[in-house]
């Protein structure tokens, strides 16, 4: 993630600030430009740095909170990213209330990435192709459980995933050693662009070759996972347990680790985190974070910051009592996997929605 400055001061601001707190001006952020901008006035109207005029998204309010600003020529109510949304909770439930909240935080933050990324994101209620959310909550019976997922460009969040407590206790029972709900949006979303972005191009084939084939069952595939648990040496070939349940689960498992790396590594960027560690062999343990890696196209670049840096951001949430903030190991056929959406990603022809990625890409594995 970027670090901002304020427009009127240039004190240091965050993705979520409404406000400097140096001088006080109030903020929002600019998604079409990833940028933010300042409020000019009490009617909502802002300004970002260039002279362009923004207006409060219509979610800008306590039961929402979002920040986010839409173009004054746009004529949607909602910014990029509530516009996506398809079916939110009853708001008349203050639990509900709290929960979508929460959801919508993180999500923003899933849909800065897609804009970084130049990846299609487009509501469905616009383009049949297009992306939506669905926020919902369990119903008293077990038949009327929401189960997390997506289907043809629906992505499908049950809203108890923002509750910590619920989602540590799901955690526990899918002994799983990270579970966060911006890790679900990425997730989920790796379904929607593998729809997107492989199934239908040159793609497809490279893909099977480094992840399996998908036309497998899929029903039989997880039944199997859940009754027989992951191979015993899944660590050499998979980034997690689940992703051993299904092809397009190790896809969408894989895609979701690319967004964790590269947003993480941006965090570092905007930083300019510098790593010398005073061992004595430190040449593999240093890290200088001196690449956009949104921008950057060399993928070995990224990954020779990467492992570095987890480790001293492990050794870092260590000092404080927690457990690792990044608990993988990365084998090479894993590295292997996050090349391949490294290059789906960067195939650069999404800005116009096509989504056929250049040759080159496909031949290169
Ligand atoms: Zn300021
Ligand atoms: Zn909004
Ligand atoms: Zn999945």
């Amino acid at each position: 993630m970027k670090l901002f400055s304020c427009g009127v001061c240039g004190s240091t601001v965050h993705f979520d600030s409404i406000r400097c707190e140096a001088c006080g001006t109030g903020l929002g952020l600019a998604p079409d430009i990833c940028d933010i901008a300042m409020l000019r006035d009490a009617c909502g109207m802002a300004e970002d740095r260039h002279g362009g005029r923004w207006r409060l998204c219509a979610h800008n309010t306590p039961d929402a909170g979002c920040n986010w600003l839409v173009a004054e020529a746009d004529d949607d109510p909602w910014c990029l990213s509530c516009r996506l949304n398809r079916v939110i909770p009853n708001l008349a439930n203050p639990d509900h209330r709290r929960l979508w909240k929460r959801l919508e935080a993180e999500k923003r933050r899933f849909v800065y990435s897609a804009l970084r990324f130049n990846l299609p994101i487009t509501p469905q209620s616009r383009d049949l192709r297009g992306l939506a959310f669905d926020f919902l909550a369990d119903g008293p019976g077990f038949s009327e459980r929401v189960l997390t997922g997506h289907a043809g460009g629906v992505i499908t969040i049950n809203i108890a995933e923002a509750d910590p407590v619920e989602r540590e206790r799901m955690r526990q029972e899918m002994d799983e050693p990270y579970r966060t709900i911006l890790g679900h949006f990425r997730h989920e979303s790796g379904h929607y662009y593998w729809d997107r972005l492989v199934r239908d191009t040159d793609l497809l084939e490279p893909y099977r070759v480094l992840f399996g084939d998908e036309r497998v069952g899929y029903g039989a595939a997880l039944q199997a996972h859940y009754e027989n648990g992951p191979p015993v040496d899944w660590g050499e070939r998979f980034i997690s347990t689940y992703a051993t349940c299904h092809p397009w689960e190790d896809w969408a498992e894989s895609w979701s680790h690319y967004f964790h790396m590269v947003d993480t590594l941006e965090t570092a960027f905007a930083y300019g985190m510098r790593l010398t560690p005073r061992t004595g062999l430190t040449g593999a343990l240093s890290v200088d974070a001196g690449l956009d890696p949104y921008e950057t196209r060399n993928f070995d670049a990224l990954m020779a910051q990467w492992m570095p840096l987890t480790l001293a951001l492990n050794s870092l949430s260590r000092s404080m009592g927690h457990a690792h903030a990044y608990p993988f190991a990365l084998a090479s056929p894993v590295i292997d996997k996050l090349r391949f959406v490294h290059h789906v990603i960067h195939g650069g022809v999404f800005a116009d929605g096509r989504s056929r990625p250049s040759p080159e890409i496909a031949s290169s594995f």
